[in-house]
């Protein structure tokens, strides 16, 4: 099955995913970790790339559709894919429609984890506070002034997807404010619903 998880930054959609990934042996495919690939490649594309991620904004339709379409095009056949992270706009969730009809898949369902703002931002500032003392790499963009601007990149480019879904009949809404634990036995019977 293919499902979309979908959900502001820091809503657990990564979290998640994982989890899936070892539960049922699915395919994770985030274009965040795609393009933390390709920005350090050091070419054009990549520091241009680095840089709107920084800010927080969106990277461009043409260069997300296309590094998922070469990951849908080198998996073939594998099926059973998670979508984190994408879509994020109109333009991408119509792309994904057609590239999943190209190679004779469904969308099974999509999950929207539901969160509010303030949560997000104790998350986020959480999450780059644990990694610096761990001494791992915060991320560049785990800071106040650029999920500003990432919450609201959200807001206006990714939450009409929530009605877009919502009138396919594919939508499943999930609290994500709950435990880890129960956000993960929420989804399992979201999916099972769509199976
Ligand atoms: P994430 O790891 O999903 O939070 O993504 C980190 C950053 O990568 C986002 O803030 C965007 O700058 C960029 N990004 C990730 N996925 C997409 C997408 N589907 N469309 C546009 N930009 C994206």
């Amino acid at each position: 099955m293919n499902i979309i998880l979908l959900g502001p930054p820091g809503a657990g959609k990564g979290t998640q995913a994982a989890r899936l990934v070892e539960k049922r042996n699915m395919v994770q495919l985030s274009t965040g970790d795609m393009l933390r690939a390709a920005r350090t490649s050091g070419t054009e594309m990549g520091n241009m790339v680095a840089a709107v991620m920084d800010r927080g904004d969106l990277v461009t339709d043409e260069i997300v559709i296309g590094l998922i379409r070469e990951q849908l095009e080198s998996d073939q056949g594998k099926g059973g894919y998670i979508f984190d992270g994408f879509p994020r706009t109109l333009a991408q969730a119509d792309a994904l429609g057609n590239l999943l009809v190209e190679m004779g898949e469904n969308l099974d369902a999509v999950i929207e984890l539901q969160v509010d703002d303030d949560v997000l931002v104790e998350r986020i500032v959480g999450r780059a506070k644990e990694a610096e003392a761990a001494g791992q790499p915060v991320r560049a963009d785990d800071n106040e002034e650029s999920l500003r601007v990432r919450l609201m990149a959200y807001y206006k480019q990714t939450s009409p997807l929530i009605g877009y879904y919502h009138a396919k009949g594919d939508l499943q809404s999930v609290d994500g404010l709950a435990s880890m634990d129960d956000v993960a036995t929420s989804i399992a019977s979201a999916l099972r619903k769509s199976e």
